[in-house]
């Protein structure tokens, strides 16, 4: 099929557009578009005299009339899953239009979009919708002109509220085409331009073909150590055996996982070979480059949903041109075009914003294996808390298994100690509520008059998760939601954390119309600071939450402050949690470490694990000693004995013990169904009649339907399925069946969730 090419030179040969004139004949050609369509289209190719196709290989990218529009698909395989579509008469098809200037699609990436379209049952042109992600980088912009601001630029300087919006949207970074600029700045073109005859702005013209930096072999890393040198020399081995090679990376935070993989990555750079490096989140990459750029003198190509559309063209068009030797990024960019990928590295492996949970609900971890298959590759997985999935395929020989025992240098693994909060009961200052218990309070002394940092953890963003009326028990719900709304008290706002409505916060009782009777309930992060406050106000206190760190550069800064000691109390949610290392943080006191323990996630205890291990993984990072306090109203229970004792490999056995048991994943298989509709009563009717025609058999039930624990959303109530079935079982046919027996009214909608992640 597409042959892998030599060099971007020959990847953008064959790209002239058809010579004029009628073609000498023409045959039928299959396009898959970028649109939510279950098979490729018919299209008529012209063929050049010998009888070829011209251009049109498979993976071709070429613009099609698609009613009145034009779009730009993919060439697809001649033969692919079973057309339900009649054929067409050649003489009723459309030509293509022409060959877009940009190298084909590999049959690896094509491949893989077919797997993922199989597995997770999207539509396959919406599969192919992630890989054709930026349709203005189909085209070549010789000499692009970009805007950027002018380094003379006094931010002092008086600008009208229009011009200070763009200045705000320049002020993170990168060049801008004025007319991006302006859609971003949300004004009109002319205040772009009227801008562009001040100081403020510089113009400059793009270069053509986009390109990052090699990176420089000839810088080395550290001295491995004799347990990450005989890591990164197995690796090593895979990548260069060449062929699947899946591979658990497995040692404690601060065993030095980063640099055994940046090895590996060393050696795929000297064949030549383009890298990927998937993370969950975008936080975690300033630090990450920083750690790049030290060992490869470049920075890598990025990939995530802050890029300005210049940012993403180029990238998008240098990762298809071979010009990207490395991209790190979040889980799209995993279909990326690498026209000749060696390596795929997977950081976090277990960390569940992998899987993404609209559109195409598909997992990044799993299908970056799927596509290491499909290319023939090695993929690294690492983590210091493999998911049990990952780590039952290490066991039983799917993955290799690479194990990291202690941390770099000697550092000892934090001691973790349990705050019964039963006994050891936060005290109350007058009618003030208090969350933090008096243990974890003189920690937190101790740790300050030490010279040291001290870190409080709880995962709830906002001051308090519900507010209610003394008076008359009015609790403030979302009207389009069935949640509660979430004070957030630096804007003295309620908000909406599921749809993003908010009020403002009132002073009376919108129900029985009290004065100054509304209390909060439970803690959020703001309210946990508000107590820090209070208690140690010599301290140097921060917040570090998405609703503080709005932006990559926002985070540095940040980062920097604690780095540097000009922050010694940090308080966070699990933004912090994620990678960073602090060398002089040595307390790490988790206020609610039962908070994940609720609801029907079948995964619960293990995700409160692999979080807890993290965000105690924080501490103790250098020479000190570090120290964890997790605050529990159940310290007996399996998990919290686990984190107490270390004892991970053991709870990690009662965990795929319990879950083998109840057949659950990794040893059965589950796919959700999540019926959603404006009219109830429509609603339960429909789900009544799938229920009817629910599949049925001995290695599979279908669970529901039942109101979904989130039971409207957005303003459309929802109900759920839930098939659990043994792992011999192929779901997705069952789920095509059954949903194949039912029409679907257009006022309801169906979403299929194959391994869930989430159950609200
Ligand atoms: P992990 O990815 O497992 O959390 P890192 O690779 O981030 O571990 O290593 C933790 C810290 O120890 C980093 O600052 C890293 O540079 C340092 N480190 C790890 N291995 C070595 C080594 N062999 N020599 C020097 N420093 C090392
Ligand atoms: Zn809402």
């Amino acid at each position: 099929m597409t042959s892998r090419q030599q060099s971007p030179e020959d990847l953008f040969a064959s790209q002239e557009a058809f010579p004029s004139g009628n073609p000498p004949r023409e045959e039928r050609c299959r396009v898959l578009l970028p649109l939510p369509v279950e098979e490729p289209y018919d299209y008529l190719a012209p063929l050049d005299p010998n009888g070829l196709a011209m251009g049109l290989v498979p993976g071709a990218l070429v613009e099609v009339p698609v009613g009145p529009r034009k779009l730009t698909g993919v060439v697809w395989f001649e033969k692919t899953r079973t057309g339900k579509g009649e054929a067409y008469a050649l003489s009723r098809l459309r030509s293509v239009l022409s060959v877009r200037d940009v190298p084909p699609l590999t049959e690896e990436l094509m491949k893989t979009i077919e797997w993922v379209a199989d597995y997770t049952l999207a539509p396959l042109g919406a599969v192919l919708k992630m890989a054709l992600s930026v349709p203005a980088a189909f085209a070549p912009e010789k000499g692009l002109q970009q805007l950027r601001l002018s380094d003379a630029f006094d931010s002092s300087v008086k600008l009208t509220d229009a011009r200070r919006k763009v200045v705000s949207v320049l002020q993170k970074g990168g060049g801008w085409s004025p007319g991006d600029l302006a859609r971003e700045a949300g004004v009109s073109p002319s205040v772009v331009k009227g801008l562009e005859k001040t100081a403020v702005l510089t113009r400059y013209e793009e270069q053509s073909e986009p390109a990052f930096p090699l990176p420089d072999l000839s810088m080395t890393g550290p001295t491995l150590s004799p347990d990450q040198d005989s890591a990164a020399r197995s690796i090593v081995a895979a990548l260069d055996e060449e062929g699947f090679r899946p591979i658990l990376l497995d040692g404690v935070t601060g065993s030095g996982k980063t640099e055994v993989y940046f090895e590996a990555m060393f050696r795929a750079f000297e064949k030549q070979k383009q890298v990927l490096v998937l993370l969950p989140e975008i936080a975690l990459s300033a630090q990450w480059l920083g750690r790049f750029k030290s060992r490869f003198g470049v920075e890598p190509a990025q990939w995530h949903s802050d890029l300005t559309p210049s940012q993403r063209r180029k990238t998008w068009r240098a990762v298809a041109s071979g010009r990207a030797p490395v991209v790190i990024g979040a889980r799209s960019a995993l279909f990326l075009p690498f026209p000749d990928l060696g390596l795929i590295v997977v950081d976090e492996e277990h960390e569940s914003s992998f899987k993404q949970e609209d559109g195409v609900h598909y997992h990044g971890r799993d299908m970056a294996v799927v596509r290491a298959k499909e290319a023939g590759i090695a993929i690294v997985m690492a983590s210091a808390t493999p998911a049990l999935e990952t780590i039952t395929n290490a066991q039983n020989g799917r993955y290799e298994h690479l194990v990291l025992p202690g941390r770099h240098g000697g550092a000892g693994l934090p001691d973790v100690g349990l705050v019964d909060l039963r006994v050891d009961k936060p005290p109350r200052e007058g009618r003030a509520a208090a969350f933090l218990s008096p243990t974890l309070r003189e920690a937190v002394r101790q740790t300050l008059d030490a010279g040291e940092q001290a870190m409080l953890f709880l995962n709830r963003r906002g001051y308090a998760p519900l507010t209610l009326c003394r008076t008359c028990g009015h609790r403030f719900q979302c009207p389009h939601c069935a949640t509660w709304l979430v004070e957030h008290r630096q804007w003295g706002r309620l908000q909406c954390h599921h749809c993003g409505y908010q009020v403002a916060r009132p002073e009376t009782c919108p129900s029985c119309e009290a004065e100054d009777t509304l209390v909060p309930c439970g803690p959020g992060v703001e309210r946990i600071a508000e107590e820090a406050a209070l208690l140690f106000p010599e301290s140097r206190l921060a917040l570090m939450t998405s609703d503080s760190l709005t932006s990559p550069a926002m985070t540095r800064t940040m980062v920097e402050r604690v780095q540097s000691g000009d922050v010694n109390l940090l308080i966070g949610t699990q933004v912090v949690a994620k990678g960073y290392h602090f060398p002089d943080l040595t307390l790490v006191g988790v206020v609610d470490a039962d908070l994940g323990l609720f609801g029907g996630d079948p995964r619960a205890a293990e995700r409160t694990f692999q979080l807890m291990h993290q965000v105690a993984g924080r501490a103790g990072r250098a020479e000190k000693k570090g120290r964890v306090l997790l605050q529990t109203h159940d310290p007996d229970q399996a998990v919290m004995q686990a984190l107490a004792s270390g004892d991970r490999d053991r709870f990690l056995a009662e965990e795929a013990d319990n879950r083998s048991r109840g057949g659950l994943p990794p040893y059965g298989r589950m796919v959700a169904l999540i019926v959603s509709g404006a009219d109830p009563q429509a609603l339960d009717d429909f789900c009544l009649k799938l229920r009817r025609k629910a599949p049925e058999g001995q290695d599979y039930r279908v669970l529901g339907p039942v109101p979904a624990p989130i039971a409207m959303l957005r303003g459309k109530h929802r109900r759920r399925f839930l098939l659990q079935a043994r792992r011999s079982v192929p779901v997705q046919g069952l789920v095509r069946q059954w949903l194949d027996l039912e029409k679907i009214p257009s006022s309801i909608r169906v979403t299929v969730d194959v391994d869930p992640y989430s159950f609200f």
